[in-house]
């Protein structure tokens, strides 16, 4: 055995044949045998690559909850299959962090590690003082399951060494403080991370001298103390960052050195409309509640986020910071509750709100103009909604089968008495134009109301043959059966 304290700052290494003890669950066992030695000395970039091999083994999608982003996928697995860092980078709401979770189910379900150690030390390859005591100098070492460990650590302008790296005091040590004692050695979020992914949530946020550390941690696997003590921190941790583009307000840069360290992966708006119904409903809060939110109002509301992102387009040129798919969730989730407030079984034209109040509640704090006066973004929202209804209402109309049209029209211009109220009408069930029609368009009997609804809407705005007297409330304006 090694006098004490010379092999604090050296890697310590156990092998079967160095072993101590160890007690797991009050009993002696043998880490290196078949069942256990997976649980431990490997290296979590390992285990990713291991866990990798065998999704793609099974033709299997290690990211499935995450909707399209296919091009991403296979950069991020590469950058993991060759043992990179990652670095997310991209607008708030795209999905960065869900990336960077769905990341950690790569990661060994469990692993063994010293009983009580505050960075769940490799019992084979210690790296706090305390455990390189213990195994150096204990006959008898215990031993817990750990599980998997996604640690989060938001970036923040005023985070202190302490707090990301931890408290380290060699002068204490040279004091006689024992190794483990709090004065000594409180690990920081970061060394939590060993044997796990540390999530660095927004990086650039991250004071340069900290990022500084950083890179000294991840590159050198050591950390230089204020009093210029080099202390060796060989942990273990997969580091994904991520980050906002540059001039986005309240990031600062990331430093050179850290970016060389680590594979960019841009993380942008979903590609597809599609695919942007697809994640709204996937994360809206009123997953239930007996109520649906038919096909064409996902699309109008989804639609009108996305002409917000156009920069090219006559509407979003005003706009200076895009609304992500946060927006299209949360609408997503304020017309269902409308919906649900009135009773109704399926989302109609009113749930939008008066001058489209409630997609301005899900609008208004996540995007802003260019030059910000809170009235003209209210007009701005507006005239998003009245592009995304015209489209939705093209394609509403291009659906009608020419054969039935005629047939149709007749039917609606004898529909109700006067008006057309969307919410009471009862359609006779000798209207077989019609009601092929709201089939076609869905096949959901609780949408049906919803659907007589945007077809007035869409002949309104295509043909003009029907008007809109009030709310919910159409005319035929064309010739009246008599
Ligand atoms: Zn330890």
């Amino acid at each position: 055995m090694q006098k004490a304290g010379d092999y604090l700052f050296e890697e310590v290494r156990v092998t079967e044949s160095s072993s101590p003890d160890f007690i797991l669950n009050g009993e002696k066992v043998d880490i290196w045998n078949t069942e256990l030695k997976n649980y431990h000395s490997r290296s979590i970039m390992d285990y990713v690559r291991e866990n990798l091999l065998k999704y793609e083994k099974k033709g299997k999608d290690p990211f499935f909850e995450i909707i399209g982003k296919e091009q991403e996928k296979e950069m991020l697995k590469n950058a993991l299959m060759s043992g990179s860092n990652i670095l997310f980078k991209g607008m708030k709401g795209y999905g960065k962090t869900t990336f960077s979770k769905s990341i950690s189910k790569l990661l060994p379900e469990k692993l063994l590690a010293v009983k009580g150690c505050k960075i769940h030390d490799d019992p084979a390859n210690p790296v706090c003082f305390s455990c390189k005591k213990l195994i150096m100098e204990e006959n008898e070492v215990e031993l817990t399951w750990v599980g998997r460990k996604w640690v989060r650590i938001l970036g923040d302008p005023m985070m202190t060494t302490r707090q990301l790296i931890g408290g380290l005091s060699i002068q204490k040590i040279r004091e006689g403080f024992d190794i483990d004692s709090p004065e000594v050695f409180t690990p920081g979020r970061i060394l939590k991370a060993h044997r796990g992914i540390a999530y660095i949530d927004e990086l650039g946020a991250i004071p340069s001298a900290m990022q500084t550390l950083l890179h000294e941690l991840l590159e050198e696997k050591q950390i230089t103390t204020p009093e210029g003590d080099i202390i060796p921190m060989k942990i273990d941790t997969l580091f994904i960052a991520s980050t906002n583009p540059a001039n986005y307000r309240g990031t600062s840069d990331i430093k050179e050195p850290l970016m060389d360290r680590m594979e960019e992966i841009f993380i942008g708006p979903p590609d597809m409309l599609e695919e942007e119904i697809q994640i709204g409903l996937k994360n809206m809060t009123l997953q239930n509640g007996g109520c649906s939110i038919p096909e064409w109002h996902l699309r109008t509301i989804a639609r009108a986020v996305r002409l917000a992102r156009m920069k090219d387009g006559k509407i979003a040129s005003r706009i200076g910071v895009e609304p992500s798919c946060r927006a299209t969730i949360k609408i997503f989730d304020h017309v269902k509750a409308s919906a649900m407030r009135k009773g109704r079984k399926a989302v109609m034209l009113k749930d939008y709100g008066e001058r489209y109040i409630n997609i301005k509640l899900g609008l208004r704090s996540r995007m802003e103009l260019e030059f910000e006066e809170s009235d003209t973004k209210d007009e701005v929202i507006e005239g998003l909604m009245e592009e995304s209804l015209n489209r939705t209402s093209v394609e509403i109309y291009s659906k009608i089968p020419k054969e039935i049209f005629g047939g149709m029209m007749e039917e609606l211009s004898s529909l109700g008495n006067g008006a057309i109220d969307v919410e009471k009408v009862k359609i006779p069930s000798d209207f077989l134009n019609l009601i092929a029609f709201l089939e076609k368009l869905t096949s959901n009997r609780n949408e049906y109301l919803s659907a007589l609804e945007i077809t007035l809407e869409s002949l309104r705005r295509c043909t003009g043959l029907v008007v809109k007297v009030d709310s919910g409330k159409y005319e035929y304006a064309g010739e009246r059966r008599v």
